[in-house]
């Protein structure tokens, strides 16, 4: 293992985040309020999420937002993160391509989600917000949260996803040290959780289920405000600092990227890595980079969802989004990548690739736990499941090289680190892991009832 580092200084932390709807020729469509159908104001989003956050969601404009001095001060503990060239996965691989990774596992938490768990606990602080409450699916939101929320002095609610409320107690565990509160979801503290834990008493839960559970206690909560982890624009804009900072490590490596990945689950780390080298080519710069979001087989909204306006969730409080979708009532299978189990992707994600401007593929879960585990005995990182699937994919590209006999610069986001996903990496290695095909059946059933308003 001889990989090498790239490293920035304290000070190259960036100053602002880079808002790339401005840069797009073809706008993502509005979100539309349920009710009037007209598109949604900044003010309609005031109940449920902070002001800041609101206000950046329907930023068309401003394409550089400057980062909170306080937010940047918290940034220190773990940025700017290490860009590390894999040579010892292209030596074991035997590929002309040069492989790199942003490794975003050494957070904290280990994983990516705390560079926006910290800018919207900052700003529900700034608002005078006393409560939050949030949505957790493997656990990585919910504890990068609850990190944040008690930074900036706020109590956390987490609805976390019943299966992996069972499946990852240690996550659990972390939210619990931090000091928040965590329920397994579908719980019987709220409308949404009551109604689905009547008609399937067995349900293991989703996040889009977790969702609606966060959401009606924020609103029927005084002087509280819910948190998402991913899918809307504002949490893709927080991740900027992701791409960044790879675009200047790049520089110092001499190279620039031909293939860009992230695993997908509702698109914010993808756009955190992506969206800062995508504006090059936004601008008519390296036209020939490629960008590839890479989703589980078993919740294919990218590859094989329908683009729709639909709910960020299954009982249907949210705004609706223009996604690539699988249906709000798509219930995914129980993978170990819970971090990925979710039906749509963001606004942004789905208007780019509706406009081929990046494309997706979709990996079996026994293929990205082989990745993982061919990463981890090259680089010495032990992978999450989420990002395993990144992984997976970046070797799929780099032995298209070695067919080719092409060398390539391949970019992937390590999005977080599996040290707290050991029971996944003990059920694959007993053999107990299985692929899940989903059916174009299931599909068209879960997609059917949409409005169709495109
Ligand atoms: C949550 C999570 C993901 C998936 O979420 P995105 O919003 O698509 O980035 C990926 N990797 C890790 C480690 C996660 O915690």
């Amino acid at each position: 293992m001889e990989s090498k580092k790239f490293l920035l200084q304290e000070r190259e932390i960036p100053q602002a985040w880079y808002n790339i709807i401005p840069d797009m020729a073809s706008k993502p469509l509005p979100l539309i309020h349920p009710a009037t159908k007209q598109p949604l104001t900044a003010e309609d989003l005031y109940p449920i999420f902070s002001k800041a956050a609101s206000q950046q969601e329907l930023n068309t404009t401003d394409r550089w937002i400057e980062i909170p001095g306080e937010v940047r001060e918290m940034y220190r503990i773990w940025r700017p993160t290490p860009l590390v060239r894999a040579t010892g996965l292209e030596k074991l691989l035997d590929t002309p391509a040069h492989i790199y990774f942003k490794n975003e596992s050494v957070s904290p938490v280990g994983s990516h989600k705390l560079n926006s768990a910290i800018a919207q606990a900052y700003y529900c602080k700034q608002e005078g917000v006393t409560n939050i409450t949030t949505e957790t699916g493997a656990g990585q939101w919910g504890a990068a949260l609850s990190l944040a929320a008690k930074h900036f002095g706020l109590e956390l609610a987490v609805y976390m996803v019943k299966i992996s409320f069972n499946q990852k107690p240690y996550r659990r565990s972390i939210m619990q040290t931090y000091g928040a509160e965590v329920i397994s979801s579908p719980s019987m503290s709220t409308k949404a959780g009551r109604k689905i834990i009547t008609n399937q008493p067995n349900y293991q839960g989703s996040l889009g289920t977790a969702i609606s559970e966060a959401v009606e206690l924020a609103m029927s909560t005084p002087n509280c405000k819910y948190v998402l982890g991913s899918v809307l624009n504002h949490v893709a804009l927080h991740q900027t600092v992701i791409g960044l900072e790879a675009e200047k490590q790049m520089e110092m490596a001499g190279e620039y990227p031909d293939v860009v990945v992230a695993c997908f689950g509702g698109g914010s780390n993808f756009s955190g890595l992506a969206f800062p080298f995508l504006r090059h080519k936004l601008n008519g710069d390296h036209a020939a980079t490629r960008f590839v979001a890479a989703e589980p087989a078993s919740c294919p909204k990218l590859t094989r969802g329908i683009f729709q306006y639909d709910f960020g969730d299954e009982a249907g409080y949210t705004p609706l989004i223009p996604m690539f979708t699988l249906g709000h009532n798509f219930q995914p299978a129980n993978i170990h990548a819970g971090g990925l189990r979710y039906h749509g992707g963001g606004a942004i994600i789905s208007q780019l690739k509706h406009d081929n401007l990046i494309e997706a593929v979709d990996i079996q879960q026994l293929d990205s736990f082989k990745a993982a585990t061919i990463f981890a005995r090259s680089e010495g990182i032990i992978p999450a499941p989420e990002s395993s699937h990144a992984i997976a994919a970046t070797i799929n590209e780099a032995l298209k090289c070695k067919v080719a006999g092409e060398s390539k610069t391949i970019l992937f986001n390590l999005s977080g680190h599996g040290l707290i996903d050991m029971t996944a990496y003990d059920r694959y290695f007993a053999n107990d892991l299985a692929n899940h095909e989903v059916t174009a059946q299931e599909i068209a059933q879960s997609t059917k009832d949409l409005e169709k308003i495109l």
